[in-house]
């Protein structure tokens, strides 16, 4: 009788990551012990993730510094011409359309509520985001999604095209939705805005960080030593595991490439972000007098090599982003590609399940002597709490929407430091714990 009563409580519990979500208790998943306040943090990478990093950290009381290879803010992903702020919800009560809407609507607050800066300098253009529905069963998905108000009715809308048109400023063929505070972002402009007063060390190529005693140690690349610190945070993305043992995190580069397509007379009046699979933004000056729309991106895995050169632009790329454009609006039917189309190619780094990875770094060797048995589905009370590697914290794999979940991310983890309270619940924790990889793998009893 209580084997069935735990059976039913246990399947009732089980979210989308295979954990049971209601037990605090599972010992892998246990909270790394806080660090004293006044504790000095060296953060690796200045992109969005550093960047909300240094800024929470700095808020609960702790000493961080950054240090970015890259000559200046937006080296990496974080660097593209425009970023839209949108939320992707799911129908279902699924742990990652609750997460997405969270981050969603906390990085609204979060760029719209800077201290000493005015919304209108952070956000380009006019408020708002339009998804549109791409097809007969999208459609009836996203009136199911407002049915269920997964996001509260003063944030989205169902609209039809004659709606949306007129929200748009340009001439639109389907229904979808709207989403009042949606935006697009400068993102380099919002890591300027950002990091004013910030302790950022450019041109610095960390190479190396060890743990000697009670510190750790960072070198650059001719062996120079940076510093010692109490803690490290690895916001340096697909790189993350080249320099931390986060052990069996599948993190991998995938390349993404925008188009500028000029605006044309009728498409100048855009005055809300499109996205319907692919996006197409309100038109900016990107410096070169006349505006442009960002269209994008290309999604595609980079192999072993191409990472170096996965910055220069490829037309076939422009040719899919661009293509089609018309069935959207007839405000796009001058498009055309030619070989003067410019652009931007970066890279984000994702993982195998989508949810991005985020906390304190287990010991990999001490995790495979704890729970090698796992697989043999003994109660997770029979072994020990995690053993972390003391200061070591991760903050990547934030794949294609790293503005968006950046804001949420940065604070839990600074309560994950401070031993405070924390914005995420348990459940999201455990989700996107470092080492969620190394314990399936040993419940699945692959080899190592
Ligand atoms: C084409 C494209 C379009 C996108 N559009 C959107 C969007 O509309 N909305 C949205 O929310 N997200 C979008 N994203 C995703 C978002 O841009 C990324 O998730 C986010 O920028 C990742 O931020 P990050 O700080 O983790 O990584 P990055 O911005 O890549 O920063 C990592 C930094 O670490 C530095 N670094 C690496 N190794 C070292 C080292 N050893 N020493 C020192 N420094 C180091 C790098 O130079 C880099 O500056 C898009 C991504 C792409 C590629």
């Amino acid at each position: 009788m209580v084997g069935r009563h735990l059976m039913t409580k246990r399947r009732r519990a089980t979210s989308l990551v295979g954990e049971d979500t209601t037990a605090n208790s599972l010992p892998w998943f246990a909270l790394p012990k806080p660090l004293p306040k006044g504790a000095a943090v060296a953060i690796i990478g200045a992109g969005i993730a550093g960047i909300s990093c240094f800024q929470a950290l700095l808020r609960a009381g702790f000493k961080p510094v950054i240090f970015e290879r890259g000559e200046s803010l937006g080296a990496g992903g974080s660097g593209n011409a425009v970023g839209l702020i949108q939320p992707r919800l799911t129908t279902s009560d699924s742990l990652d359309g609750q997460f997405n809407a969270t981050a969603y609507l906390h990085a609204v607050q979060y760029y719209s509520h800077q201290e000493n800066i005015l919304e209108e300098v952070i956000w380009h253009g006019s408020r708002g985001g339009i998804q549109l529905a791409r097809n007969a069963g999208e459609d009836k998905r996203f009136q199911k999604l407002v049915d269920e108000a997964r996001l509260p009715a003063s944030e989205m809308e169902y609209m039809n095209p004659t709606a949306l048109s007129e929200m748009a400023g340009i001439d639109i063929h389907q229904s979808g939705l709207y989403f009042k505070n949606a935006g697009a972002l400068r993102p380099v402009e919002i890591l300027k805005i950002l990091s004013r007063d910030m302790d950022i060390h450019f041109k610095v190529d960390v190479e190396h960080i060890e743990r000697r005693k009670s510190a750790w140690y960072l070198l650059d690349r001719a062996g120079n030593s940076l510093g010692e610190f109490d803690a490290v945070i690895l916001t340096n993305a697909h790189e993350a595991t080249k320099l931390g043992d986060i052990r069996d995190v599948p993190l991998t580069a995938k390349r993404g490439q925008v188009s500028f397509l000029p605006a044309s007379e009728a498409s100048q009046n855009q005055n809300c972000g499109l996205s319907f699979g692919r996006y197409v933004t309100p038109p900016f000056d990107l410096g070169a007098g006349q505006k442009f729309h960002v269209v994008g991106a290309s999604y595609c895995e980079l192999g072993v090599g191409e990472i170096e050169a996965a910055q220069n632009l490829n037309a076939a790329d422009h040719v899919k982003n661009l293509e089609g454009l018309s069935s959207i609006s007839k405000s796009y039917d001058d498009v055309v590609i030619s070989t003067s189309t410019k652009g931007r190619a970066s890279i984000r780094a994702t993982t195998i399940d989508h949810w991005p990875v985020l906390g304190g770094v287990q010991d990999g060797d001490i995790c495979d002597q704890h729970y090698f048995d796992l697989r043999h589905g003994k109660p997770a009370h029979n072994y020990p709490e995690i053993t972390y590697q003391t200061g070591l914290y991760c903050m990547t794999g934030l794949g294609s929407r790293g503005l968006q979940m950046a804001p949420l991310l940065s604070t839990a983890l600074a309560g994950l430091l401070a031993g405070s309270p924390n914005v995420l619940e348990k459940r999201f924790l455990d989700a996107i714990h470092p080492a969620r990889f190394q314990i399936r793998k040993l419940k699945r009893k692959v080899g190592r």
